[in-house]
C-alpha cells in the first residue's frame, strides 16, 4: 500500500478539480506544483488591493449548467461581462464583431446595410478563390475574409493576429478564427455562452476552495525527484508537459508565450475598459488590461485610488519561458500524436490539462471533462 492513492502533478484548474472531486469520492490525495504559488495559469496576486491576473486575463464563460452549477458551489461568481475594445491608429472599434463595430467602421446603421456591405467585401475574394479552385478557405486570412471582408481583417485581424501568432495570416490554421463571433445585432458581449463571470474576491478563492483539505506542496517540481514521487502513490494525475514526462525522446513540443509587463499607476481609471486590444503591427503588445475592471464595478473603481495594468507581448516560446499556448500546426499537431501512443499505454498515469494534452483549453471545459472523469 502506497501513502496516497493519487500524486496530483500541477496545481492548476485540472489538478485542483481533479484533487477535489477525488477527495470525495474518498481518495487520499498529494498535490505538487512547482511554481511557488497554487493555481497554474488562474493564479491572481493581490496589488494595491486589485486581483492581478498574473498568467493572462482570464474570464470563466460556459454554457454548461452542470459546470457553472459546480464552480459556483465553490465561490461566487460576479456579473462580468466580457466586451473589449480595439484601438486601431487611435480609433476604437467593439467587440467581437457586431453592429457596433459595422457602424464604426462604415457608419451602416441596419443589419441590412451592414450584411450588404460584408458581402459587397467578400464577393471579390470569394471569386478569386473560387477561380483558383478553393472551396474551402485553406488558411486564416482566407477563413476570415470570407467570414468578415477585406475592410475588417485589414484593421482588426491581421496585425493583431500576426503579433499573436509570430506567423503570416496566410500560414495560421482556419480554425483560430472561426470562433470569433460575427454578428448583427448591437451587442459587445464577447462571449455567446449563457454564463460567465469572475469569482467574488479572484481565482485564487476558487482554487482554494477546491484544494481545501488536500495535502499540497509547491516549489516542487516533480522531474526533480521523479522515482521517489512515482513511488508516492498508486496512480498520478500529471497536468505538466507530456514530451518532458517522456524526455523530450522525440523532440520539443512548441508554445507561444506572452511577456506581461505590469504598470501601476496613480490614477483610479486608466482606460476604462478590462480589455483593450492593440490591432495595428507597428504596436508592440498586443493588448493592455486594466485588471481592476474584472471585479470593480460604478462607484467602487474610482473609490479605489491606483490601478494596475498588464501589457501583452507575445513571443515564441523558449526553454524557461511559460509554456500557454500549443502551436497546433502539422509538425507540431504529429508530434504529438506520437507521445499519445506512450500515454495511452499507461495503467498508472492520467495526462490531463492544455500542457499534457497539448491542447488549448478554456477552464470551462477542463472542469466539464473532469467532472466527466470516472474517478477510481
Ligand atoms: P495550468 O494552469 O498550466 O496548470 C498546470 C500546472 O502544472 C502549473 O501550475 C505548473 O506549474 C504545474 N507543473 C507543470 N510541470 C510540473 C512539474 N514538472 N512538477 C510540478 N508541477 C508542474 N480560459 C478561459 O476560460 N478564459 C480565459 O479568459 C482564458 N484566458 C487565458 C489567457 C492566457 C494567457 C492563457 C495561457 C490561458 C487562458 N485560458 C483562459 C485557459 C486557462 O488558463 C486554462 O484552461 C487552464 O489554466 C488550464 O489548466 P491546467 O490545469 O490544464 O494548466
Ligand atoms: N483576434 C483578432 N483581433 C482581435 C482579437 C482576436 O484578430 O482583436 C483573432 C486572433 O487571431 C486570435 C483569435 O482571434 O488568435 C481568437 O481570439 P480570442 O480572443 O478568442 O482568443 P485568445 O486570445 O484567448 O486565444
Amino acid at each position: 500500500m502506497k501513502k496516497y492513492d493519487y500524486l496530483i502533478v500541477g496545481s492548476g484548474l485540472f489538478g485542483a478539480t481533479f484533487a477535489y472531486r477525488a477527495k470525495q469520492a474518498g481518495k487520499k490525495c498529494l498535490v505538487i506544483d512547482k511554481r511557488q504559488h497554487l493555481g497554474g495559469n488562474v493564479y491572481c496576486e493581490n496589488i494595491e488591493g486589485i486581483n492581478v491576473h498574473k498568467y493572462g486575463a482570464h474570464i470563466f464563460h460556459t454554457s454548461n449548467k452542470e459546470v457553472w452549477n459546480f464552480v459556483n458551489s465553490i465561490v461566487e461568481f460576479n456579473r462580468y461581462t466580457n466586451s473589449p475594445v480595439a484601438n486601431y491608429k487611435g480609433k476604437l472599434y467593439n467587440l467581437p464583431f457586431n453592429m457596433n463595430t459595422f457602424y464604426q467602421m462604415w457608419g451602416v446603421i441596419t443589419p441590412q446595410q451592414a450584411k450588404e456591405k460584408i458581402e459587397e467585401q467578400k464577393a471579390a475574394a470569394v471569386e478569386s478563390m473560387k477561380k483558383s479552385g478553393i472551396t474551402e478557405p485553406r488558411n486564416l486570412e482566407e477563413q476570415a475574409i470570407s467570414l468578415i471582408g477585406t475592410d475588417i481583417y485589414e484593421a482588426l485581424i491581421k496585425g493583431y493576429t500576426e503579433k499573436q501568432w509570430g506567423r503570416k495570416c496566410t500560414e495560421l490554421p482556419a480554425f483560430i478564427i472561426k470562433r470569433l463571433p460575427v454578428r448583427f445585432v448591437y451587442d459587445n458581449n464577447y462571449f455567446n455562452d449563457k454564463y460567465q463571470g469572475i469569482p467574488v474576491g479572484g481565482y485564487n478563492k476558487l482554487i482554494d476552495g477546491l484544494l481545501e483539505g488536500i495535502e499540497v506542496k509547491t516549489g516542487v517540481d516533480f522531474f526533480e525527484d521523479r522515482s521517489y514521487w512515482e513511488n508516492i502513490a498508486e496512480r498520478i494525475v500529471f497536468t505538466g508537459k507530456i514530451d518532458e514526462f517522456y524526455d523530450y525522446r522525440f523532440g520539443k513540443l512548441e508554445y507561444r508565450t506572452v511577456r506581461f509587463e505590469e504598470e501601476i499607476h496613480d490614477c483610479s481609471n486608466y482606460q476604462g475598459n478590462a480589455v483593450v486590444n492593440y490591432t495595428e503591427k507597428d504596436v508592440p503588445y498586443t493588448r493592455i488590461i486594466e485588471h481592476k475592471h474584472f471585479e470593480m464595478f460604478g462607484a467602487e473603481v474610482d473609490n479605489c485610488p491606483k490601478t494596475v495594468i498588464s501589457k501583452e507581448y507575445s513571443t515564441e516560446w523558449k526553454d524557461g519561458m511559460e509554456p500557454y499556448y500549443p502551436v497546433n500546426d502539422e509538425k507540431n499537431n504529429t508530434l504529438y500524436a506520437k507521445y499519445k501512443v506512450l500515454a495511452d499505454r499507461e495503467e498508472n498515469v492520467i495526462f490531463g490539462g492544455r500542457l499534457a494534452e497539448y491542447k488549448y483549453y478554456d477552464m470551462a471545459p477542463i472542469i466539464e471533462k473532469v467532472l466527466k472523469f470516472q474517478i477510481q
